[in-house]
């Protein structure tokens, strides 16, 4: 076995790091203050390749592989976990889709310019009376005279709402004769096609820097052209591409973990208390101790999903465990990381704070924990 990371590997995580040390950590307070996303940083990460790093040159990527992709998500999450989401959704999710299932005009119009940072893509699933169960998803698209006309509402969409978001990937029903996964289809949405309506901006606990919207489609028309895939293998492909982002949520998780216990350290031994660093005390050393397990583990194993991947192999497992276990270690290492803060930690301007209240929702989006074990379950042959 051979745990190194090639050459290449260690060039993209230090060239994040070093961006995400220089550039994000700095600003991530003042994105969690306003809720504004920084146009100029998404502007240099596009420059640095950040999004395309899985995509072949041919398409506008740096035809690297899903390890490298995952270092650079762990180490942008990081500094700002937020946008860390917006690699995941952008390239994990819809950039994969367009590259794995779209054709070639499909690739050349929509997966280019996201490869190449230029515009931003959304996913859209998860609607009000569909989340976990989303096979139920009432959204339909009708075929007439050659264009698509969708209506219904899709829910707790992140990147929607930024200005360079160029589209939306959904899944809609698109045969109503047919029972189960094989009535859904999946579509390229462009942002600015007539009937697509950017709801509500969702208030959230954390990850304020992050746009979650509501879209809602009236009449919305689309060209037949940009059915993407299948029509009867909608959903499959939706799940395909959402075991990616499982991984993507791990490298998430990890780099927000690594910085929570970072910044611990820090602050260990420089608070004083009795005469002494808090760092000297064994009640919080255990706890460092602690953290740094839970962020080994979290990183062996997500690294280890993408390299199966990467090798073409089976990694769905791999991919659940990585999210599960990752997601479900950073509100308890988030958590102890606030405590040995002390008051401070409560205080929103230091990051602790900050990625405490992000903690949680990892363990939501794209499958929450229950529906992870639920999946391993069936993994175990259960
Ligand atoms: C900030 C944020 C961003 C998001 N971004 C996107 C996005 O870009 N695109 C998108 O499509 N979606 C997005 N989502 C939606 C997210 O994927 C869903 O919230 C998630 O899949 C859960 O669905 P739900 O909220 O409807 O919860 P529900 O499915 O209603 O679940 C409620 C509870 O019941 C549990 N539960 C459900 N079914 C079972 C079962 N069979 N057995 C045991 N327990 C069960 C769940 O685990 C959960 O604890 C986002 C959500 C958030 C919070």
């Amino acid at each position: 076995m051979d745990f190194d990371l090639t050459e290449e590997h260690r060039m993209i995580r230090d060239m994040c790091r070093d961006f995400t040390t220089e550039v994000i950590a700095p600003r991530a307070e003042e994105m969690e203050r306003t809720g504004e996303y920084p146009y100029d940083i998404m502007a240099r990460m596009a420059e640095l390749g950040m999004m395309g790093i899985p995509i072949s040159e041919e398409y506008g990527g740096s035809g690297g592989d899903w390890v490298g992709m995952h270092l650079c998500i762990e180490e942008v999450s990081s500094g700002d976990p937020t946008l860390g989401a917006l690699l995941d959704v952008t390239t994990s999710v819809v950039a994969q889709e367009l590259d794995v299932f779209g054709t070639e005009e499909q690739k050349r119009r929509w997966l280019v310019p996201i490869a190449a940072g230029e515009q931003i893509g959304a996913f859209g699933l998860t609607e009000p009376d569909a989340g976990s169960d989303a096979q139920s998803i009432r959204t339909r698209a009708i075929l007439k005279d050659g264009t698509w006309v969708i209506n219904g509402t899709k829910q707790f969409i992140t990147n929607i709402g930024l200005d360079n978001a160029g589209l939306i990937v959904i899944a809609a029903v698109s045969k109503r004769a047919v029972q189960g996964p094989g009535r859904i289809s999946t579509f390229i949405v462009p942002k600015d096609a007539p009937g697509l309506i950017l709801g509500k901006r969702y208030e959230k606990i954390g990850w304020h820097g992050s746009a979650t919207h509501e879209v809602i489609f009236e009449d919305c028309a689309v060209p037949e052209g940009n059915l993407l895939g299948d029509p009867a293998k909608g959903f499959s492909q939706h799940l395909s591409v959402l075991q990616t982002g499982r991984i993507s949520i791990a490298a998430i998780a990890t780099g927000s973990a690594q910085a929570c216990l970072n910044e611990s350290i820090r602050y260990a031994r420089e608070r004083v208390q009795f005469g002494k660093p808090i760092s000297t005390f064994q009640a919080i050393q255990f706890k460092l101790a602690d953290m740094a397990v839970a962020v080994e583990l979290a990183r062996n194993q997500y690294l280890k999903a993408a390299w199966l991947k990467d090798m073409g192999r089976k990694h769905a497992f791999e991919a659940t465990v990585a999210k599960l276990f990752a997601s479900e270690m950073l509100e308890k290492t988030a958590s102890d990381a606030v405590q040995i803060h002390g008051g401070y930690g409560y205080m929103a301007e230091y990051p602790v704070s900050r990625f405490y209240r992000g903690a949680k929702v990892l363990q939501i989006v794209e499958g929450t924990s229950e529906v992870m074990r639920i999946i391993l379950s069936r993994e175990l042959g259960l």
